[in-house]
């Protein structure tokens, strides 16, 4: 005879001592009722010693919410047995279906976080019609749980940057590992106590801070203020993004200048930004009849293009003579601009020089921040900056879950 509880407890995984006493179709509403007790004279292990005992009592029923069963909700329902242990009193026992204290099955957990990498919790909650706030507990257990077995012992450079967490002037900034372009930590902030914070997590993870070899930042005197105390052995590489983007900034505000007594640099932009192999077949034809006037913007775009050969450079001292003689073409420049970016790379000289020792940047953050801000513009608002910050971890840090593998039914 075909027989509904045989199926069920073969679908759940349901072992001796548990069994499953009854199951309730509900086609109204929509709803599966399955309850779960122990054989007679059964002994559950103490979960401090594994000792094994009878039953002392058993706790008022509890139900915990498990996938679905096509359409209908389903859902489990038990009064938990309680044993008394010699040595550590009366305890409830562990259950295999679920984790302590959750209203939900381990399957149901896996569900979710396996929705969870591509899909918001909004998103989730309209799925499985459950409420936001309690699959976002689901969702934080497994994350800090991932995140508490990391270990940052082998980690030595990091990329350290800031982005925007809300509209208006609120900022998390990002620890990323430059070698495995995973986010290490998060936190609120772009002050140089962020890193103050950042070296605790980190030796909770067992790093330690002279590991740290290089590091990679912006010019924010907070970052690099709070590197030198928390990381007094690391090098500091200054973003050569970021130093790039002031020199574009520089060759933008010469061509904005000069675009007013000259009519043929309107709409040219996006040319100067650009290097000339990157140009579309139009920018090319723009920026050939461009080439031959005697233009200040023109001679702000090859002190760019120059710069740009720096980088490439693997020598340290041919790159400080280089980058010297860089320095005196700007200055005798006679373009406002450029000498003043000229003179920015005069005061960051050493972080910028670093660069060719460590060849690190940051680039790989470039594709993380990207990442985060679809996150955030999906979400549409995270209810804390701590949910922000587990659906980054969840995104961004390559974490191993802890899940049963069962999403594929036994
Ligand atoms: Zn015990």
């Amino acid at each position: 005879m075909y027989n509904n509880i045989d199926l069920f407890t073969q679908a759940l995984g349901i072992e001796n001592p548990w069994k499953i006493d009854k199951i309730n179709f509900d086609k109204d509403a929509k709803q599966l009722d399955i309850y779960i007790s122990h054989v007679k004279g059964a002994k559950f292990p103490c979960k401090v010693c594994d000792d094994k005992y009878g039953i002392y009592d058993t706790t008022k029923e509890r139900t915990w919410r498990h996938l679905n069963f096509f359409q209908h909700k389903a859902f489990i329902h038990c009064s938990i047995p309680r044993i008394e242990c010699e040595e550590h009193g009366v305890l409830q026992v562990k259950v295999p279906w679920s984790r302590p204290r959750s209203g939900f099955t381990l399957l149901f957990d896996a569900f979710v976080m396996e929705l969870a990498a591509c899909m918001t919790v909004n998103e989730i909650a309209q799925l499985v019609d459950e409420h936001d706030t309690r699959l976002q507990r689901i969702i934080n257990h497994y994350v800090d749980k991932a995140r508490a077995q990391e270990d940052y012992s082998d980690v030595e450079n990091i990329g350290i940057d800031e982005t925007s967490s809300k509209k208006g002037h609120n900022y998390i900034t990002l620890f990323v590992d430059l070698e495995e372009s995973k986010v290490l930590y998060v936190t609120e902030g772009k002050d140089s106590t962020t890193i103050d914070r950042f070296c605790l997590d980190y030796i909770l993870h067992k790093g330690k801070a002279e590991s740290i070899k290089n590091i990679c930042c912006d010019m924010s005197p907070a970052f690099i203020k709070g590197s030198k105390v928390n990381f007094p052995h690391a090098a500091i590489t200054y973003d050569k993004f970021h130093v790039m983007k002031k020199i574009n900034e520089a060759v933008d505000q010469v061509r904005r200048e000069e675009r007013y007594k000259n009519d043929f640099l309107k709409k040219t932009r996006y040319i100067w930004l650009k290097n000339p192999e990157n140009l579309t077949k139009k920018q090319k034809e723009k920026f050939a009849s461009l080439s031959n006037m005697n233009l200040k913007t023109l001679r702000a775009y090859n002190l760019k293009l120059a710069l740009q050969e720096f980088w490439e450079i693997d020598d340290v001292t041919t790159a400080a003579s280089y980058l010297q003689k860089w320095y005196l073409w700007g200055i005798r420049s006679r373009l406002e601009p450029m000498k003043e970016a000229a003179e920015f790379i005069n005061r960051n000289w050493q972080g910028i020089m670093q660069y060719i020792t460590s060849k690190i940047n940051n680039g790989v953050l470039e594709g993380i921040n990207s990442v985060i801000q679809t996150v955030k513009r999906k979400a549409r608002g995270f209810r804390n900056t701590k949910n922000f910050i587990t659906a980054i971890y969840l995104r961004c840090s390559k974490l191993e879950f802890d899940l049963p593998e069962a999403l594929a039914h036994k």
